[in-house]
């Protein structure tokens, strides 16, 4: 069976970005879309970026244990599907998680088989540059996300790996190695 790969990292740190351009690269990794209780933003596609559905939707999927784990980040919900990831690994396919800090530590928990990497910004301060420049967040929420980071890079301690993105380029590399390492 593949090892599944959980990526994580504070919110504004590239991670995105930089797991795009590794799927460009390696089209043969698939990654999970999770559900989310939190709007839409601008460009994103129900179904692409996430499932999007309702407070009560959602609770409904946590009632019917339709999740391999459920988060609540920022007063939204989200939540990784488990039949999905359980297919994929039966199948021997290669995926990719991308979920928040606590969500990645649940999955060690339950999937012994995965290998954690954590996506850790250069400076606190270029997080923060990020973060403001993304533009799609209120005020209120850059705050709020800004203090969990400070809880989350603590926490990197607990993942296998840590990449710190000074560039995206570099940052897939890094993941390339890992797979390799890894035999994944
Ligand atoms: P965003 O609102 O910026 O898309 O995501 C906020 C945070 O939620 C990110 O750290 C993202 O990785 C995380 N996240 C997305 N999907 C899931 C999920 O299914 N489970 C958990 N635990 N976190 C998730």
């Amino acid at each position: 069976m593949k090892k599944l790969i959980v990526i994580s990292g504070s919110s504004g740190v590239g991670k995105g970005t930089i797991i795009k351009n590794f799927l460009q690269k390696h089209p043969d990794f698939k990654l999970s879309v999770s559900c989310t209780t939190r709007k839409k933003r601008e460009g994103e596609i129900d179904g692409v970026n996430y499932y999007y559905l309702s407070k009560e939707e959602f609770m409904k999927a946590v009632n019917n244990d339709e999740f391999l784990e459920w988060t609540e980040f920022s007063d939204n919900y989200y939540g990784t599907n488990k039949t999905f990831v359980q297919k994929c690994l039966d199948n021997n396919e290669r995926l990719i998680l991308e979920i928040d800090v606590k969500g990645a530590i649940n999955v060690k928990e339950k999937i012994k088989n995965s290998v954690l990497i954590f996506i850790l910004p250069p400076s606190f301060e270029e997080l923060e540059r990020r973060l403001r420049g993304r533009k799609t967040e209120t005020e209120e929420s850059i705050r709020k996300r800004l203090s969990i980071v400070k809880s989350e890079i603590q926490k990197s301690k607990l993942f296998d790996y840590t990449v710190t993105n000074n560039t995206v380029e570099k940052s897939v590399e890094e993941i390339e190695q890992i797979i390799k390492d890894e035999q994944i």
